[in-house]
């Protein structure tokens, strides 16, 4: 069976390895489509991810759908939750199972992930996908369930105005759904042209670049030329990328009193922010820790067309070119990079 396995520091290697087979409350999926996440990138790049380490080789990937090969739901077009929550413990307890104290989570940690051409998965974390959503959107399912998740935690009032800080896949999907939940007005900012013009396209009122147009310059011409955010005061503002500048840019666009949603990573694993310009307009803040349970509601807004996922994909690997497909999702040139098993 072929693999993909990260060994180290972009060190991606496609292997054969002995066919898995499925545990007890396991079923075994033939992986179909799996998108390249910034997640993922940060496992490449970095060997980490937050305060997670590569410890051991790692088999990528947590966007995933496939069909199931055996059992009783064998033929099953399925999406692939890729957090497995173990149920019992207090946060899971208390409904909020993405943040369970033994979360296993695909291609994170201990748990080998998609990149690989069968793979043994829990039954219940097996989502059947209705014949309108494609193998493709049922792997962008979860980073619509991000997104979806963010909008839960960001309390939008209806009719309200929302910034969108940062428009990779997930922000641009928070976009689309922002659209479908009645915002009066959106702000999109975001450096690069390609993403500015997907933001308009899906729904964005006004589109921004965040660097100025003349660039190197100083630090003062800097602020003089670039937008001027603190006019927007907008009621919720999502930071999406995962640097400073994208949370200062989200704290600025907001009105006094507002809700700033940070859902980025950053690399470092450290975010700063100025706080008299946080205390000053008492803002409150919402931290994105991956989603709850939204996979369902994710699954029924594709099928009701409320959200495009397809156009999201921009190219397409074979799971033998995995380090081809990495090396083009860090390139950043495109949307979505998706390694596909479909013909
Ligand atoms: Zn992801
Ligand atoms: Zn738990």
């Amino acid at each position: 069976m072929r693999t993909a396995r990260l060994h180290g520091i972009t060190d991606l290697r496609v292997g054969n390895e002995p066919a898995p087979e499925a545990g007890p409350g396991e079923t075994l999926v033939r992986v179909t489509a799996v998108g390249i996440c910034g997640s993922d990138i940060h496992w490449y790049e970095d060997g980490a991810i937050g305060d997670a380490r590569l410890d051991r080789p790692l088999v990528p990937g947590h966007e995933g759908a496939g069909v199931i090969v055996a059992g009783p739901r064998r033929g099953e077009r399925v999406a692939i939750d890729p957090a497995i929550p173990c149920g019992t413990c207090r946060a899971c307890q208390e409904g909020r199972r993405n943040l369970c104290y033994n979360i296993l989570f695909s291609g994170n940690g201990v748990t080998d992930g998609m990149l690989r051409e069968v793979m043994p998965w829990p039954s219940s974390r097996l989502h059947p996908l209705p014949d309108t959503v494609s193998d493709e959107a049922g792997a962008m399912l979860e980073p619509l369930g991000v997104a979806l998740w963010a909008l839960d935690l960001g309390r939008v009032p209806f009719g309200g105005t929302t910034a969108v800080v940062g428009c990779g896949p997930v922000g641009l999907l928070l976009i689309q759904l922002l659209r479908a939940a009645g915002v009066s007005r959106l702000i999109a900012v975001e450096p690069l042209p390609h993403r500015r013009e997907a933001a308009a396209k899906w729904g964005a009122d006004e589109v921004l670049d965040p660097t100025p147009a003349s660039a190197p310059t100083s630090a003062p011409t800097r602020g003089a030329a670039a937008p001027d955010f603190s006019s927007y005061g907008v009621d919720v503002a999502f930071e999406m990328a995962g640097n400073d500048d994208a949370v200062h840019i989200a704290m600025e666009s907001v009105r006094p009193g507002g809700h700033v949603v940070l859902g980025g990573i950053p690399g470092s694993d450290t975010t700063t922010f100025r706080a008299s310009l946080a205390r000053g307009k008492e803002l409150t803040f919402a931290m994105v820790r991956r989603m709850n349970e939204v996979y369902p509601r994710a699954i029924d807004l594709a099928a009701r067309g409320v959200v495009a996922l397809d156009p999201l994909v921009s190219s397409r690997f074979p799971l033998t070119d995995a380090p081809a497909a990495f090396a083009a999702a860090r390139r950043r040139t495109g949307l979505k990079v998706v390694i596909s098993a479909l013909p």
